[in-house]
Order: C-alpha cells, then structure tokens, then sequence
C-alpha cells in the first residue's frame, strides 16, 4: 500500500506507520508499528529537521520494560 505525503501527514484516518526497523520496540512486530498513533519529535535544531536523522519516534518503549521508566529519561 502507498500513501501520498497528504495522507501520510492528513488527521482522522490518518495512516499507521507499516514500517519501522526499531525491533526491540513494544509496538514492533516484524518490523511494523502496532502502536495506535505515534508522536515524532526533532530536538536540533528544535523544532525543524534538515534530515530525517535528525527526527525520533517519542512514542517508543522497550520490550523489556524494566530498563525503561519516565524519571530516569
Ligand atoms: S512506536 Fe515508534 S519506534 Fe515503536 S514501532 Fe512504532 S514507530 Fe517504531
């Protein structure tokens, strides 16, 4: 399935993402995202990217939750 930048970036009945290569991820199942939205951030120069490297899915959590907690980050 394709999706033009419209409906990639579109609201309601946006897309989910099909494809991320995060496998140690909680929402990751053979490297497609599960998660019902996902929140994506740049934090240099914040809050525009020059580069896709420069983005990063918020939205992650390990599977092994155990090494990740919220006052530690
Ligand atoms: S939540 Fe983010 S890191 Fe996790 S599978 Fe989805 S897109 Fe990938």
């Amino acid at each position: 399935m394709e999706y033009n930048n419209a409906q990639v970036t579109g609201g309601e009945g946006k897309p989910p993402v099909v494809k991320c290569s995060v496998i140690n991820c909680l929402y990751n199942k053979a490297q497609e995202c599960h998660a019902k939205g996902i929140e994506v951030t740049t934090d240099h120069p914040w809050p525009t990217a020059t580069t896709s490297v420069a983005t990063a899915c918020q939205t992650f959590r390990p599977q092994d939750e155990t090494i990740w907690h919220p006052d530690t980050v």
